[in-house]
């Protein structure tokens, strides 16, 4: 264990439903890659997470107000952020896709004019979408969860989403009735997140855990129960 952080207790925010990386199992107990590697690192390092799934942007403001230690939440580490947040080592790469409805013809940017287009609130798939209305002419609809967004496309109220590659990837093997039309954008990786300049030991604890359960085998354990071996 690790005596900078043993023993103490963190409340860590994170998405209501981001599947691989959170959502709720059937015994509605928060699971994913992102629950399995918070609570590997914290039974390493011999601290304990007080879990808290509040929705991204809500959790990124907890960790902004002092609400939250951390945010584990599928966050990508941008520059932008960097000026509010000290980010960990990178755990996951992704990027940005649109997704449009099964049966759509709809394939590109350039045919949402004068459409609707569905985001998540505080997003990077939100801040891209927003770049791009201007340029492409359609208009942006937020919801602050993934769920509701996917749910306005399949309707048809929006037509088309903004959603990172891997999580859309990962409803759409589980039935989301929608399809990957673009490739992925704003290239990020995910990182842990802390209010900058704040609870650093937990950060560098996050860091040694994740070495350690990547050496161990632990971290593409955790990775293949939720993806399979090829990822
Ligand atoms: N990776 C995206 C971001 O950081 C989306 C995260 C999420 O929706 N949970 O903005």
């Amino acid at each position: 264990a690790n005596p900078q952080v043993k023993g103490k207790t963190f409340t860590i925010g994170t998405d209501v439903t981001f599947p691989p990386f959170e959502f709720a199992n059937k015994n509605n107990k928060y699971v994913g890659i992102d629950m399995d590697l918070i609570r590997a690192i914290a039974n390493e390092q011999g601290f304990k997470v007080k879990i808290k799934a509040l929705g991204f942007n809500a959790a990124v403001q907890a960790v902004e107000s002092g609400q939250a230690d951390g945010v584990i939440a599928g966050m990508s580490i941008t520059n932008a952020r960097k000026a509010q947040f000290d980010f960990s080592k990178p755990y996951f790469n992704s990027g940005v896709v649109m997704a449009v409805a099964k049966n759509s013809k709809i394939h590109k940017l350039s045919e949402l004019r004068g459409k609707k287009v569905a985001v998540k609130t505080g997003t990077s798939g939100a801040d891209y979408a927003n770049s791009l209305k201007k340029k492409y002419g359609f208009k942006v609809v937020t919801f602050d969860d993934s769920n509701n967004m996917y749910q306005d496309v399949t309707t048809g109220n929006s037509i088309a989403c903004f959603e990172d590659h891997p999580v859309m990837q990962y409803a759409i093997k589980q039935g989301t009735k929608l399809k990957i039309v673009t490739k992925p954008a704003l290239n990020a990786p995910y990182g842990f997140a802390v209010k900058k300049g704040h609870n650093q030991a937990l950060l560098k604890a996050f860091n040694t855990g994740l070495e350690d359960l990547k050496a161990s085998g632990t971290y593409d354990t955790i990775k293949a129960k939720y993806l399979g071996s090829d990822e």
